[in-house]
């Protein structure tokens, strides 16, 4: 499983947001974070790829170009889960993630235990016959990725899926995603704003700046000093805790930018 980008041009009417993008192959288990200040184009690469915006350049899945790709292909492999999710409509999660697995067409005697084993390594199989329009945003957001996983995607682009959760289930949405990752050479793409849960969840990272790629690779290779310095705008070190992992320290933010 390989996902390859070439100079990849995006963007809304009158305004072109990704000027020419090329990402390093990325492959099947590896999660990839993507990051970068606001407005750098990381939510119109993930719609770019999901095949939401019409784009110039090159994106192959397996040696293949999709845009000659039905719509229904391009469904079946790739999952994108928005950043602002609809306000739930007044449906039962576990309707709703049902009806995520069958809107492909798809419709098999286990599909309701598939939607149960997904809640339930997400954690929230409590959640199951409680209706959508009255959860909060956390929980929103855990159906929404329930959603996007029980189809089995080979690709899974995640535009902020943690924003509204909490330690516990960011720990554990991460944890579960490099796992699910591994399993099922599935392909991760997630649009991450804390550069400390990338650099220890990350296989690689992608740090964008006004629609271009300013830094990829190992996370530990992408984010540095001076690639902080240059795509944030700030003064910050990268140091091991005392238990091994790298974190991001910011001291302060530096001035003439
Ligand atoms: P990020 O996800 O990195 O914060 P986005 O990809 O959402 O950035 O946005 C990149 C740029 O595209 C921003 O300047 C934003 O204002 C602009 N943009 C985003 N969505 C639209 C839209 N629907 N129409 C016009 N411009 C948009």
């Amino acid at each position: 499983m390989s996902l390859e980008i070439t100079k990849l041009a995006a963007g809304y009417p009158g305004r072109r947001v990704l000027q020419g993008v090329s990402l390093p192959e990325l492959n099947g288990g590896s999660l990839t974070a993507l990051l970068g200040p606001n407005g750098s184009g990381k939510s119109t690469l993930l719609k770019a790829l999901a095949g939401l915006l019409p784009h110039q350049g090159r994106i192959k899945l397996d040696g293949q170009d999709l845009h000659g790709l039905p719509p229904a292909q391009r469904l079946a492999r790739l999952a994108y889960l928005p950043q602002s999710l609809p306000r739930g409509v007044h449906l039962r999660v576990v309707e709703a993630v049902l009806a995520a697995l069958r809107a492909g067409g798809h419709s098999r005697a286990d599909d309701l235990s598939r939607v149960e084993a997904v809640l339930q390594r997400l954690g929230c199989e409590a959640l199951a016959l409680q209706h959508l329009d009255v959860l909060s945003g956390g929980q929103r957001q855990l159906v929404g990725l329930a959603q996007a996983l029980v189809r089995q995607p080979r690709v899974l682009l995640l535009d902020e899926p943690l924003s509204a959760l909490d330690l516990r289930h960011q720990l554990r949405t991460m944890a579960l995603l490099s796992a699910l990752a591994a399993e099922r050479e599935m392909l991760v793409l997630i649009v991450l704003h804390d550069l400390n849960v990338a650099l220890r969840h990350g296989s690689q990272a992608v740090l964008l700046q006004a629609g271009r790629v300013a830094a990829a690779g190992t996370p530990a290779e992408a984010i540095t000093p001076a690639t902080l310095a240059q795509v944030y705008g700030v003064q910050a070190r990268v140091e091991a805790c005392s238990q091994g992992h790298l974190q991001v320290l910011v001291d302060h933010e530096l001035t003439g930018m």
